[in-house]
C-alpha cells in the first residue's frame, strides 16, 4: 500500500519535464528524419513519443433497459455515464471494456458487437463502446460509482449525462434498436467546436 490516500494522487500531465531514462531536462524539438515536435533528451538520446489513448466501455442492456452509473469521481462527478475507462497495457479492447464494467457496475455481462468508435482528437483519445447483454440484475458498483441503475430508454437522463461520447453512443443504440439492425458507427467529436 502507499503512504497516501487516493485523494493525494493525480494523473500526471502528458508533457514531460525530465527524461525518464537519465533524469536530464528534455528539449522540445523535431528529431532527425521526423516531422513533429517531440520531447527529446539531448543527453542520452531518448525520444519520448506521445500517442492517443483508448477509452473502452459498454452499453449494458437488460431487456428494455440500459444500465447507467453515476460518477463518484471527477471529471463530471455526479453525472450518469456508461461503464468505461482507460484501456490498460496488455489487455484487448473487449477485456478492457469488461474490466471497466466490473469495476464500475459489477454487473454480469456478455459482450456483443462493437457499436461506436469515436475519435476525440482535441483530447487525444479514441473511445470504443461495445453492446453488452446484462445477464442478471445483481449489481455491485465500485468506489468510482455513486450508484448504478437500470433506465427505461424513455427515461434516460439526457441532460445529466457525463460526456458527448456517451450521449451519441446511446443515440446510436436507440436508432439501431428501432431499425432492428446494429452496426458499428465511426465518427469524430471535436470539443473545440461543439455543434
Ligand atoms: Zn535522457
Amino acid at each position: 500500500m502507499t503512504p497516501h490516500d487516493a485523494s493525494f494522487y493525480f494523473p500526471a500531465p502528458r508533457t514531460q519535464k525530465f527524461c525518464s531514462q537519465c533524469g536530464h531536462l528534455l528539449s522540445r524539438l523535431i528529431p532527425p528524419d521526423d516531422t513533429r515536435m517531440r520531447d527529446l533528451c539531448e543527453h542520452c538520446g531518448a525520444v519520448h513519443y506521445q500517442n492517443p489513448r483508448n477509452v473502452v466501455g459498454i452499453v449494458p442492456i437488460w431487456g428494455d433497459q440500459v444500465l447507467l452509473c453515476r460518477r463518484a469521481i471527477e471529471p463530471r462527478l455526479g453525472k450518469w455515464t456508461l461503464p468505461a475507462g482507460f484501456m490498460e497495457l496488455g489487455e484487448t479492447t473487449e477485456q478492457g471494456a469488461a474490466r471497466e464494467n466490473q469495476e464500475e457496475s459489477g454487473a454480469q455481462i456478455r459482450i456483443q458487437s462493437l457499436l461506436t468508435v469515436v475519435d476525440v482528437p482535441s483530447v487525444n483519445q479514441v473511445h470504443l463502446y461495445y453492446l453488452a447483454e446484462v445477464l442478471s440484475d445483481q449489481l455491485d458498483p465500485g468506489p468510482e460509482t455513486i450508484e448504478a441503475q437500470f433506465f427505461d430508454l424513455a427515461d434516460i437522463p439526457w441532460k445529466e449525462l457525463s460526456f458527448r461520447t456517451v450521449t451519441t453512443t446511446l443515440e446510436h443504440y436507440i436508432q439501431d434498436r428501432e431499425r432492428g439492425v446494429y452496426e458499428t458507427h465511426h465518427y469524430a467529436i471535436d470539443f473545440r467546436f461543439p455543434d
